[in-house]
């Protein structure tokens, strides 16, 4: 099993456990070189994925045009190929789990941008502009204000702790009597 970052051949499972369906085994792994921890999904058995497209059509998940795909909305933001190959493998594992043998696009979809949130808010938008068919400026404008709002909420939530902690600080007789 190669580390995702560094490409080393030897890690330690740190945990590991099946997932509920039983398809599958999801370890925790450490690399023994660079330390970095990744999550591998091994599989059982072989089974196979069915897409329902939105036209009513269906198809076998395809993890290779799902790839593409996810490696066109990430052009130049830096994210190694590697690490997109494991997101694939993140997406199909967590779809299989949730979902059993047959998913709609549109589930597909949505995860995906879910996954890219956490990478890239340029990969998001541009896989969104693809898979939400945008027509025009508005849509970009909408997506990009719903992101704002998600990273000022996020802001806000974290903001409120450090203030609590930086008033009870002031109250403190030691931190007034300490010589500066
Ligand atoms: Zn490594």
């Amino acid at each position: 099993m190669r580390c995702p970052y560094c490409q080393h051949t030897d890690s330690r499972v740190l945990e590991s456990r099946s997932t509920e369906s039983g398809q599958s085994v999801r370890r925790r792994r450490e690399c023994l070189r660079c330390k970095h921890r990744f999550t591998t999904y091994e599989r059982i058995e072989f089974v196979p994925l069915t897409v329902v497209k939105r036209d009513g059509r269906r198809e076998s998940f395809d993890r290779s045009k799902l790839l593409r795909g996810i490696v066109r909305a990430c052009e130049k933001t830096g994210i190694p190929q590697r690490r997109l190959e494991v997101l694939v493998e993140e997406i199909e594992a967590e779809l299989q789990h949730r979902f059993g043998r047959e998913v709609n696009s549109n589930q597909v979809g949505e995860l995906v941008l879910r996954y890219l949130r956490g990478e890239s808010e340029v990969a998001y938008v541009r896989f969104a502009s693809v898979y939400r068919q945008f027509q025009g400026i508005r849509d970009f404008v909408e997506t990009l204000d719903h992101l704002q709002s998600d990273a000022e909420l996020i802001e806000t939530t974290q903001a409120s702790p450090t203030a609590v902690s930086e008033a009870e600080q002031q109250e403190a007789p030691e931190s007034v009597m300490t010589p500066s």
